[in-house]
C-alpha cells in the first residue's frame, strides 16, 4: 500500500538537454559587433519612434551596447535572432512610454513587434528575442530592496538570482528563488519556479506578495492579494501574457548557508542511481522539508567519448550529510568524488551555473511522469539507447535529467495557482 501511495502521489520531471559546443573546446562563442551589423534588419518605423522618444534608452545595431544585449542569452540560437533595436528602460515611466508607442503602432499594423527579456535563459528562439522587432531588455530593473522589518524583498525583474542572493546572504536571509545563479528573476518567477526551498514553501510564484506591472495600455499598476487580486492570481505561471512585470515583492526568511553539491559517479552506477532516486522521492511520509533534490543527471559527452552520472543533493540548513541523505541509496554508491559541502546559497547556485555555461546551442524537452520504477528505468533505457546514433555528432553533450516535483510543493503558498493535477 505504501508504495502504491508513493506512485500515485509523486511526479517526476524529466528534462533532456542537448547542447552543441560551439567551439572545439568548451568555451562559449559570441559574435562581434561587426558580424551582428552585417545581418541586422533595417531600422523600422517603430524603432525610429522609440529612439526619438527615448534617445538615452534605445540602443541600435553597431554599438557595443547592442552587441552586449543581444549576446547575453544562455542559448546560442537566441543570440542569432537580431532585433531592429533594443530598449533598455531605466524607469517604469520610460517603459510605459515605450509600451504606449508599441501599442499605438500595433493598432495600425498588428504583426509581431516586440519581445521581453529578463535573464535570457529561455532556449526557445523568439521567446525573449525577435527578428527585426523591438527587444525590451529589463536588465536595468536591477534593484534588490529589503523591507525595513526584513520580512520581504522587492526584486527588480531584470535581476539574475545571483544578484538577489548576494544581497540576502549578507543578511542571513533567503527567498524562494532560482537554483542556478545566472537564470533571470523575471522568466523563472512568471513561469512558476522550482527552488531549493520549494519543499519548505512551495513554488516560486506561490511566494510572490505583489507584482508591479505595465499593462498593454502603458498603465503602471500593482497586483496583490488585495489589489487587482484576479491579476495577481493570473500572473502566477502567466509568463508574458498579461503585461511586463517590473518588480516582484516576495517573502524573505532566515537562512544561513546550505549543504549542497554534486556526487560524480561512473556510468556503471546508472541503474543504482535510478533506483536510489525512486526510493528517495517515494518517501512521501518522511520527506524532510529541508531536502532539495535529488537531481540526477546522466550525460554523454561526445568530445570525450564518455558517459558520466552526477547527482545534486541539497539540504537547506548548514548540516553536513544530514540524516535524510545519509540514509539514502546515494551514499553507498561508488563515486569518483563529491563536491557536497556547507556553503552560501550564492556559491551553491554558482556551482549549478558553472555546469551550464552560456553560448552553446541548446534544445530542451521536459515531461512529467509518476515515480514508478519500471517507467524510470524505461526512460533511462530510451536515453541510453539513443546514444549510439549520436556518437557522430561532433561537440554534442546529451543529458537526461530526473528531478522531483511533489504535489505538496504545489499546494503550499498560494495553493496550486497553475492548476496542476496534484492527484
Ligand atoms: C541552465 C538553466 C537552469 C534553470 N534552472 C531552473 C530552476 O532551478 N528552477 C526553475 O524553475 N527553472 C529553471 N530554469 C528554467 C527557467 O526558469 C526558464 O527558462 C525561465 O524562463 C528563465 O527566465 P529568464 O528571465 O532568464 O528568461 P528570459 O529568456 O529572459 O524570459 C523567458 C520568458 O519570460 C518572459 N519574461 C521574462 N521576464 C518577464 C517580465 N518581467 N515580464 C513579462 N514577461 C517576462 C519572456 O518574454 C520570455 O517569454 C532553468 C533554465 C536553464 C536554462
Amino acid at each position: 500500500m505504501a508504495s502504491t501511495t508513493a506512485i500515485t502521489l509523486v511526479a517526476t520531471v524529466f528534462i533532456i538537454v542537448l547542447s552543441l559546443l560551439i567551439l572545439r573546446g568548451f568555451l562559449p562563442s559570441q559574435r562581434t559587433a561587426d558580424e551582428k551589423v552585417s545581418s541586422v534588419p533595417k531600422p523600422t518605423v517603430v524603432s525610429k519612434l522609440l529612439s526619438t522618444s527615448l534617445p538615452e534608452s534605445v540602443v541600435l545595431p553597431g554599438s557595443s551596447a547592442f552587441t552586449k544585449a543581444t549576446n547575453s542569452y544562455w542559448a546560442k540560437q537566441e543570440s542569432e535572432v537580431i532585433p531592429a533595436c533594443v530598449v533598455r528602460p531605466r524607469t517604469t515611466e520610460e517603459l510605459s512610454v515605450a509600451v504606449k508607442i508599441l501599442k499605438q503602432e500595433y493598432d495600425k499594423d498588428p504583426r509581431g513587434m516586440f519581445a521581453v527579456r529578463s535573464g535570457g535563459h529561455s532556449p526557445v528562439p523568439n521567446a525573449a528575442s525577435i527578428q527585426g522587432g523591438v527587444l525590451i531588455d529589463l536588465s536595468l530593473f536591477n534593484k534588490v530592496i529589503l523591507s525595513e522589518d526584513k520580512s520581504s524583498v522587492t526584486i527588480g525583474a531584470g535581476n539574475r538570482w545571483k544578484d538577489v542572493s548576494a544581497v540576502l546572504d549578507k543578511n542571513d536571509l533567503a527567498v524562494v528563488g532560482g537554483r542556478n545563479s545566472n537564470v533571470g528573476v523575471g522568466g523563472l518567477t512568471l513561469g512558476g519556479g522550482l527552488s531549493f526551498f520549494s519543499p519548505q514553501f512551495g513554488l516560486v510564484c506561490s511566494n510572490v506578495i505583489s507584482y508591479e506591472i505595465i499593462l498593454a495600455s502603458g498603465t503602471v499598476t500593482t497586483a496583490s492579494e488585495l489589489v487587482n487580486s484576479d491579476l495577481w492570481h493570473a500572473l502566477k505561471g502567466a509568463s508574458n501574457n498579461f503585461g511586463i512585470v517590473t518588480s516582484f515583492r516576495v517573502h524573505a526568511f532566515q537562512s544561513r548557508n546550505v549543504w549542497s553539491g554534486f556526487l560524480y559517479l561512473p556510468n556503471s552506477q546508472s541503474s543504482k542511481v535510478v533506483a536510489a532516486f525512486h526510493e528517495f522521492v517515494g518517501r512521501t511520509d518522511t520527506y524532510d522539508k529541508y531536502t532539495a533534490g535529488p537531481i540526477a543527471c546522466f550525460s554523454y559527452v561526445q568530445p570525450l567519448g564518455i558517459q558520466v552520472v552526477s547527482v545534486n543533493l541539497v539540504y537547506t540548513k548548514p548540516e553536513k550529510w544530514p540524516a535524510c541523505w545519509k540514509s539514502s541509496g546515494f551514499t553507498s554508491l561508488w563515486r569518483f568524488w563529491s563536491t557536497c559541502k556547507v556553503q552560501s546559497l550564492t556559491s551553491a547556485t554558482d556551482e549549478m551555473n558553472n555546469l551550464n555555461p552560456p553560448g552553446r546551442r541548446q534544445l530542451l524537452a521536459a515531461t512529467t511522469i509518476k515515480n514508478d520504477l519500471p517507467t524510470l528505468f524505461a526512460a533511462h533505457a530510451i536515453y541510453r539507447d539513443s546514444i549510439e546514433a549520436l556518437r557522430g555528432v561532433k561537440g554534442l553533450s546529451w543529458t537526461l535529467v530526473m528531478q522531483p516535483i511533489l504535489p505538496e510543493w504545489v499546494r503550499m503558498g498560494s495553493p496550486n495557482p497553475m492548476g496542476l493535477d496534484t492527484d
